[in-house]
């Protein structure tokens, strides 16, 4: 029996991870929130033979402990040998020490799951992305964490659940979420849902024709696109790196920025990289971009050699501007 565990706040990726345990024939849902009715009854429609669920204001938080507990309830509840769950921040911390606990496995980032007759068949990649390989095992329980994309998510109408609660004894919490500090919508510049990755590489802190640097133009070049397209921002290790020496650098780049072989491997449809040679390190990042544009002022930059669909040779000061008042 497969179980799938959800926390009660839903998102794409609980809905990718249903249809995942769809394609795995018999399964149950398992609830973990402070008041599951209503996430029960947005799944009521997507074919689990059960819907369990522990609910208590403790698992309204993420927190290790109430989280394992949870989840090891529900496991215990179900007799399930195969649980899945969505490779949220929660169930990735959570998981783990669970599958140790009770002498299982535990696979993650799971790209995509099949049903053969022997049992599950998971597909994950491997050295940043270079070897993909299907993977069963003997050991049970096997947990699953499933990567975003797993499968084309379910969509169902809501109808009304029946749940059969679960009682769960979890330890005095010695930790309490006393509030989320985020960035604003505006501020978060990584959005892996965006059409356009937009790059920004070393070229944008070196001195320009003028023989001077031009960083605060390029902020807000940068800046100004990001926002006005709604794309996401990715950075050479370069840049990134630039903070690490003392150099100057551009305030909104951190390392989450970094696209490359020691960097993220996003997915967009589009990318546009500016400044940024296009050597290999970093353009195997763009494995997964479908079409590429760079602009450069040398034409005979890495994206020259066969890396990008359309490279402009250009000053990307002035393009960016451009496009920046048009966009406007
Ligand atoms: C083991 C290893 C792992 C690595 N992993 C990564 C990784 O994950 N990600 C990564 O990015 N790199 C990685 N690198 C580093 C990589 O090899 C490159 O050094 C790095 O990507 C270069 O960054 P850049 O293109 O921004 O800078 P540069 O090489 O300095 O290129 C700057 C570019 O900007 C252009 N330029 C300047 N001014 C303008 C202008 N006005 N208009 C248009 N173009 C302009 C220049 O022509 C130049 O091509 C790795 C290297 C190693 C050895």
């Amino acid at each position: 029996m497969t179980l799938l565990l959800l926390h009660s706040e839903l998102s794409k990726a609980s809905f990718e991870a249903v249809a995942a345990a769809r394609q795995l024939g018999s399964f149950c849902i398992g609830l973990v929130g402070a008041d599951v009715q209503e996430t029960a009854n947005a799944l009521a429609g997507a074919g689990a033979e059960q819907i369990l669920a522990v609910q208590d204001p403790a698992f309204a938080q993420s927190r290790y402990s109430t989280d394992a507990a949870a989840a090891e309830a529900l496991v215990k509840a179900s007799g399930a040998d195969v649980i899945l769950a969505p490779m949220t921040s929660r169930w990735a911390r959570a998981l783990p020490g669970l599958a140790q606990r009770a002498g299982g496995r535990i696979d993650t980032h799971v790209v995509a799951l099949q049903n053969e007759p022997n049992g599950p068949v998971a597909s994950r990649w491997y050295y940043r992305q270079r070897i993909e390989t299907t993977l069963s095992r003997a050991a049970r329980p096997w947990f699953l964490l499933l990567d975003g994309g797993v499968a084309q998510a379910w969509s169902g109408t809501p109808g009304t659940a029946a749940v059969k609660l679960v009682p769960v004894d979890f330890p005095a919490p010695r930790t309490e979420v006393l509030g989320i500090e985020e960035l604003s919508s505006d501020q978060q510049t990584i959005r892996p849902e965006a059409q356009l990755l937009f790059v920004a590489g070393a070229g944008w802190t070196k001195k320009q024709k003028d023989g001077q640097i031009h960083l605060g133009d390029a902020e807000r070049l940068i800046l100004g696109f990001v926002s006005q397209a709604r794309a996401s921002l990715g950075s050479s290790k370069s840049l990134v790196d630039l903070s690490g020496e003392g150099e100057k650098v551009l305030s909104f780049l951190t390392h989450m920025h970094q696209v490359g072989q020691t960097g993220a491997t996003p997915r967009h449809p589009k990318g546009l990289a500016t400044c940024c040679h296009g050597e290999e390190p970093h353009v195997v990042g763009w494995r997964f971009i479908g079409e590429r544009r760079a602009i450069n002022l040398d034409p005979n930059c890495g994206w020259a050699r066969g890396k990008a669909d359309v490279l402009y040779v250009a000053d990307a000061f002035e393009v960016m501007a451009k496009v920046n008042t048009l966009l406007g």
